[in-house]
């Protein structure tokens, strides 16, 4: 099987996941990959190779994952739900949020494996790294 074909399968098998959650994912003009936990929407760029979306969108269903359990303990609180200025400006928000995407990474992959995706780690593991660096550079970033 080509590699787009395998893409395309892993993206059916996730997004049908994704419609049994209730979340609706979106393909259109954007960067990368977002979730909005308000309208349990998650958006994936259309123009990106259809590996890379699948890459995005299980770093995305991670952030669901993370977010799914509101009664829980949240150990993420201090980043992303945070709005306040006088919290978002500390390093202390910023690694919350580090620590948020790194959890996402590992839960997308968890998710991979449970539904059999067929991946290629090499690659899921290089666009890790270079979405990881620039969230660090931006958690160590002087004021
Ligand atoms: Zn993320």
């Amino acid at each position: 099987m080509s590699r787009d074909l395998v893409s395309a399968k892993n993206l059916s098998l996730l997004v049908k996941w994704c419609e049994k959650r209730g979340l609706t994912v979106l393909f259109a003009k954007h960067e990368n990959g977002t979730y909005d936990e308000c309208t349990k929407t998650i958006t994936i760029a259309a123009n990106a190779l259809p590996e890379k979306q699948v890459f995005y969108l299980i770093h995305e269903c991670g952030h669901h994952l993370i977010n799914a359990h509101p009664g829980l303990p949240n150990r993420f609180e201090m980043g992303y739900e945070q709005t306040e200025k006088k919290i978002t400006r500390t390093f202390q928000h910023r690694l919350a949020c580090l620590e948020e995407e790194m959890e996402a990474w590992q839960r997308g992959r968890n998710l991979a494996r449970k539904l059999k995706l067929k991946l290629n780690e090499e690659n899921l593991e290089k666009l890790r790294l270079h979405c990881l660096h620039s969230y660090v550079k931006w958690a160590s970033r002087k004021k």
